[in-house]
């Protein structure tokens, strides 16, 4: 197949980017399928930092990830609070937005302004030709919200700074989530935005 579906061309693209031995983050950890692929790409020397705001998403990704827990650092807090916890470079960052899937409260969800801040900090705390990966789901309450507020955002990138694409299937039912990927083009500490 040459045109992947969203997850796994989101992991297609961080696995050309990060290289064995980085810091890398999972923005948010869920029940651990991304933290799991993040920490088998960065090995031995490497470091994952996986946030979530809820216990048992942590509790499920460290069970996922069973031995690999001592390359994780399994954070309970907030996305945007991610450079208390980080400093740079980071290869790479993925965010897989919504809800927790199998949860038993499908209320707790991602926010357009804690999304928004986290992606701005990480930004600024990857390395040139680094990635964030974001997948959007837009199908819950509080899920169109979002999409619009993050294309908003991403839209405003300096071009010279940060190249940012969209990448959907067209023809999937039920609410398929779509692709913002971003790739820092320079070194900057802090994005440029534009109007
Ligand atoms: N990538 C995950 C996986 O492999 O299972 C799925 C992630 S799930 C769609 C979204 C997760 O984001 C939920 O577990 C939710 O608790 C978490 N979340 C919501 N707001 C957050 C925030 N501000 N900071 C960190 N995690 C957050």
């Amino acid at each position: 197949m040459k045109l992947l579906r969203v997850l796994p061309f989101s992991k297609y693209l961080l696995s050309e980017t990060i290289v064995a031995g980085e810091t890398v983050v999972d923005a948010t950890a869920g029940n651990g399928n991304d933290t799991l692929f993040l920490a088998e790409h960065v090995g031995d020397e490497g470091h994952v930092y996986a946030f979530d705001i809820q216990q048992a998403a942590l509790n499920s990704t460290a069970e996922r990830l069973g031995e690999l827990n001592e390359r994780v650092s399994l954070i309970l807090d907030s996305h945007d609070n991610v450079e208390q916890y980080v400093t740079g470079p980071i290869g790479g960052a993925v965010f897989n937005l919504g809800y927790l899937p199998y949860s038993d409260d499908l209320s707790i969800v991602t926010k357009p302004e804690t999304t928004i801040k986290a992606i701005h900090t990480l930004l600024g705390l990857l390395k040139k030709g680094g990635i964030i990966a974001v997948s959007v789901y837009d199908g819950h309450e509080g899920g169109k919200e979002e999409r619009d507020a993050l294309l908003g955002y991403v839209k405003t990138l300096h071009q010279a700074d940060v190249h940012v694409i969209r990448y959907e299937l067209l023809n999937q039912r039920n609410n398929p989530p779509f692709l913002v990927a971003l790739e820092k083009m320079r070194d900057f500490e802090t994005v440029k935005q534009v109007d």
